[in-house]
């Protein structure tokens, strides 16, 4: 036990009383009488235990007896020198926790302590006498009262602590406060962050400082006020639902920029952060904003986004405006809208000849021009040397085409730029529609379309958009895309129309004619999709299947009544003729097919020799060399000379249908008959056999025979057939 005691007890009287013995109940050196040892084992079952340790606790006990047992042998006697022990008693803590007193008597105090004491001390402590005995009673009087004294001590103590402690808790919450509101109130008044207090009304009814500076005010104004007040129109629906949604305190924040009306007109751009406020019930009680400036960042967001969508070289809006000024363009208000899609001519030329640096400066003198050619509509720079003007609500496309002759015409006159004068040309795309049925992508579309009209037709000139004619290209483009691969998923068929000799009426030959069984848009004729297929490169596998199959199909037909078979006449395009390999390809079909030479008779157009290109003619004449007839195609409609006819290695000419058509009348146009006698008798002086192409009719029949016409080819003989219609020709199941 090493408990220092304090009590009051302890000092004054008694210790000099009792030295060497306050207590904590310092180890004894001597070793204690058993009979103390036991009376102070039967008092520790009386006592809140001390200690954990018993034989500890009965020790100290022991050592208090000895105490007492010395007190009562001193002399003179004096009774408070007890007190001491029973304060030590109670510092060695055999008074547990309790603090206070229960009643005032000593054998309240330690219940059953004096009684065994009174009774059983005599005899442990080894007196008898009656006045150690009375010395008993009044020492024991006083270690109660020395116990409870301590006691009280104890309990004074206890609450001095608590005060104390109270009192300096107190002190710290205060400073605490005082600290924070000082924090708070320099925060709400000096600020640079603007505060803003409001009811769930949606009345504000404090403003600090930097608010007020934020609004442009230079003192608080009056308050309340309806914060709707403080609030741009055009953001005051955003603002008001999230007010709505933070007052119903789901969420309990909120963050939304707003622009605030600044004083003396303007506004603020505000990123304003709110908090519901709530009671101490937990009840939504006010709101309180943060509201930061931001419109720097706002202005220099509008600053970017004018730079991003302006051209640095032209000053003239992108084409991301363009777009967007389109879009607008399309808003409510505005019933018509046009649209002209500028390109400069060749202006890659001007570049490459002239460098990027004058490039630059005419694009800008150029924006310039169409700027004021333009007058009140919007100029944009598109791309490159594209450029775009808007109209807004033009009377008609006719407006929209005035406007674009005066683009065109403002860049008539030369440019002078990097020390020269440079010349330049623009095409125009022009499309203007309705708002309510048209659509800003569908409007952009249509004018670069027919841009690209007005490009085909040589630049410098303007082109309106022509839905009719956009969808028919349209058409032509899907046809296009459908021709490749058409052979490999066998759409093509060759049908055959007889070509008769005009003097017996016996069938010479056929000529192979084309048409593909289209999936979607039935059977086509070749006046449909040749010109795409020789555009689109389609024709070159196109013209092997058509050479091939009519060989095949040819080297089955059976002779006709001259004892001769018939020959097949294929259409040979003018792309196919130059390509290289196609004699080749030419007589090993022959071979592969086991048809004559002489039975094959290709078809050539004026044009596909016509300027004498090397390939073509070197063509024909290994054609020739190889027993193949040729024929020209469509005679009379081309510019052949007398002198070129003679130099081509051609067999034959089929005249133009149109030169025929004039013949059908029972009186016949004179200059048309002429034309083909004529043209007759020059083929024959060429030794070059004639076909009539298109005759309809028995009199075109006969006149065309009377001029000479060795052969005939049109409806009066017979339209052109599906193979199987050729004596010994396919089986109908072929096609
Ligand atoms: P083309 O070679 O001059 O063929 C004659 C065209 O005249 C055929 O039209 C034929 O059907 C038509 N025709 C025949 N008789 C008459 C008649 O009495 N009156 C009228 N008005 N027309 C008649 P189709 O089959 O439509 O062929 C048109 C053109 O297509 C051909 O003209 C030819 O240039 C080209 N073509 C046809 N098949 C092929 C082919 O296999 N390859 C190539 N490259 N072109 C072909
Ligand atoms: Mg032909
Ligand atoms: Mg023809």
């Amino acid at each position: 036990m090493v408990a220092v005691s304090h009590l009051p007890g302890a000092d004054g009287p008694l210790r000099r009383v009792a030295a060497g013995s306050v207590g904590p109940v310092p180890a004894q050196a001597r070793t204690p009488r058993p009979e103390v040892v036991q009376l102070a084992a039967r008092w520790a079952e009386l006592l809140p235990q001390a200690s954990a340790d018993s034989a500890e606790n009965v020790e100290t006990l022991g050592v208090l007896l000895d105490r007492l047992g010395a007190a009562l042998a001193a002399e003179p006697f004096w009774p408070l020198a007890a007190r001491g022990i029973g304060a030590d008693l109670a510092a060695s803590g055999f008074c547990g926790d309790r603090t206070g007193i229960v009643g005032d008597a000593p054998e309240d105090v330690l219940p059953g302590t004096l009684r065994l004491l009174r009774d059983a001390a005599p005899a442990a402590l080894g007196f008898v006498g009656p006045s150690q005995r009375l010395r008993l009673v009044l020492a024991l009087d006083e270690l109660a009262a020395g116990f409870a004294g301590a006691l009280r001590f104890r309990a004074h103590q206890a609450q001095e602590d608590l005060m104390r402690a109270t009192l300096r808790a107190r002190r710290n919450v205060e400073r605490a406060l005082a600290e924070s509101e000082a924090h708070y109130r320099t925060i709400y008044t000096q600020g640079p962050v603007g505060i803003a207090v409001a009811t769930l009304d949606g009345e504000v009814v404090d403003l600090n400082p930097a608010a007020c500076r934020m609004l442009g005010l230079m003192e608080t104004p009056p308050l309340p006020r309806p914060a709707a007040a403080f609030v741009h129109p055009d953001d005051y629906e955003a603002f008001d639902s999230a007010y709505r949604r933070l007052v119903s305190g789901l969420p309990d924040t909120m963050s939304i920029d707003v622009r605030f009306a600044a004083l003396g007109g303007g506004h603020v751009w505000g990123h304003v952060t709110g908090s519901l406020i709530r009671d101490s019930a937990g009840r939504p009680s006010h709101l309180i904003a943060v509201i930061e400036d931001v419109s720097e960042r706002y202005r220099l967001r509008t600053r970017l986004v004018e730079a991003s969508s302006r051209d640095r070289l032209t000053r003239l809006p992108n084409r991301d405006l363009t777009e967007q000024a389109v879009r607008q363009a399309f808003g409510p208000g505005t019933a018509r809208v046009g649209l002209c899609a500028i390109d400069v001519d060749d202006f890659r030329r001007v570049n490459e000849a002239q460098g990027h640096a004058v490039g630059d400066e005419l694009l800008a003198a150029l924006a310039d021009r169409l700027r004021t050619a333009a007058g009140p509509h919007l100029v944009t720079r598109t791309g490159g040397d594209e450029f775009a003007v808007l109209l807004t609500d033009p009377e008609g496309v006719g407006e929209v085409c005035a406007v674009a002759d005066r683009l065109l015409e403002s860049l008539a006159a030369p440019f002078h730029v990097g020390g020269r004068w440079v010349g330049v040309t623009a095409s125009i795309g022009i499309a203007e529609g309705s708002t309510a049925v048209e659509c800003p992508a569908e409007l952009e579309r249509a004018a670069g379309v027919a841009l690209s009209w007005a490009k085909a037709q040589g630049g410098g000139t303007r082109a309106v958009f022509d839905p009719e004619r956009d969808a028919g290209e349209a058409a032509r483009f899907a046809l296009v895309a459908g021709l490749r691969g058409a052979v490999d998923r066998e759409q093509f068929r060759l049908w055959y129309q007889p070509l008769v000799g005009l003097g017996d009426g016996v069938v010479r030959g056929y000529e192979a004619l084309v048409r593909w069984e289209h999936p979607e848009q039935g059977l086509l004729g070749p006046g449909r999709f040749i010109e795409l297929a020789e555009n689109s490169g389609a024709i070159v596998p196109l013209g092997r299947w058509i050479l091939a199959r009519a060989c095949r199909e040819a080297a089955g037909w059976a002779p006709g009544p001259d004892g001769r078979a018939p020959y097949v006449s294929v259409n040979v395009s003018p792309v196919q003729l130059p390509e290289q390999g196609f004699v080749d390809e030419v007589v090993s079909v022959l071979a592969e097919t086991g048809l004559a030479p002489h039975r094959l008779q290709l078809e050539i157009t004026e044009q596909a020799v016509l300027g004498d290109e090397p390939a073509s003619m070197d063509a024909l004449s290994a054609l020739r060399a190889a027993g193949v007839r040729l024929a020209l195609d469509d005679f009379g409609t081309g510019y052949s000379s007398l002198a070129w006819l003679r130099r081509l290695p051609v067999h034959a000419l089929k005249i133009d249908g149109s030169f025929i058509d004039g013949l059908r009348h029972d009186r016949p146009d004179p200059v048309d008959e002429s034309i083909v006698g004529s043209l007759v008798s020059m083929a024959h002086a060429l030794r070059l056999e004639v076909t009539a192409e298109w005759i309809e009719t028995e009199v075109q029949a006969e006149r065309l025979a009377r001029l000479g016409c060795d052969q005939g080819q049109g409806r009066w003989f017979g339209d052109a057939r599906p193979g199987d219609s050729v004596p010994g020709g396919p089986a109908r199941t072929i096609e």
